[in-house]
């Protein structure tokens, strides 16, 4: 394979898990964005900006040295050259990076710098919310991947160990709830492609997910 793979999607379907599986299958190199905001996250909350401060966090992104892996078979995430490829997982990172993410320059910021790093690479899977639309809206293959909410829960469910009903009822609304959200904001980058493959996942084992997806790259 040659070419650049798109794989954009909601939270919840596993979709980097797949992403990367997806690359090394192609022998391609791997870009997680959601990771870099992540980063971009730890850079704002490192520099003690507050997160309703649109310039403070624009400054404090622009000024962080982000360092991403691009190899599918190791992740590595680095701000100013500390490593922080666990800590970007974390809660903290995580209740704050959508407001870090909402900052339009912080966008221009990251888009520009995932073209760079996927310039010249034979081959790529780029995964996020607005990779075919935004940041490479010329990629071979586009991937919208999505999954019922229902499903969605059972996987969050399962990866934190939840086994009660009314929990899982209760991450199924949440995330349905996120969907109404993303999708309705205007400025949302969550939207698919007009020319990307929408892969339901919600009946699918991630082994048949990945299958298809590569597939459809080889075609
Ligand atoms: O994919 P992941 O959950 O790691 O992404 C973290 C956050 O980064 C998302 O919730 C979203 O706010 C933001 N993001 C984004 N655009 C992307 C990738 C991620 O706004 N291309």
């Amino acid at each position: 394979f040659r070419g650049q793979v798109t794989l954009d999607g909601p939270s919840g379907t596993g979709k980097s898990s797949v992403a990367r599986a997806v690359a090394l299958e192609l022998g391609a190199a791997y870009l997680d964005t959601g990771a870099m905001y992540r980063a971009a996250t730890v850079a704002v909350l490192d520099a003690g900006v507050d997160l309703d401060d649109a310039d403070g966090i624009t400054r404090a992104v622009g000024e962080a040295a982000i360092g991403i892996g691009t190899d599918a078979a190791a992740e590595q995430v680095t701000v100013d050259a500390v490593d922080v490829t666990d800590r970007i997982r974390g809660t903290e990172v995580t209740r704050a990076v959508s407001p870090v993410s909402a900052v339009p320059a912080v966008r221009r910021l990251l888009v520009d710098a995932q073209r760079s790093l996927v310039d010249g690479a034979p081959a790529v899977v780029v995964e996020g919310r607005d990779i075919g639309t935004v940041v490479l809206p010329d990629a071979t293959l586009k991937v919208y991947l999505t999954a019922a909410p229902e499903a969605r829960a059972q996987r969050r469910a399962a990866q934190l160990g939840v086994t009660d009903p009314a929990k899982i009822a209760a991450i199924a609304a949440d995330l349905r709830r996120r969907d109404e959200h993303d999708s309705t904001r205007a400025d949302s980058p969550l939207r698919p492609a007009t020319d990307a493959v929408t892969v339901d996942s919600t009946h699918w084992e991630r082994h048949q997910t990945i299958a298809a997806i590569v597939e459809l790259a080889r075609e």
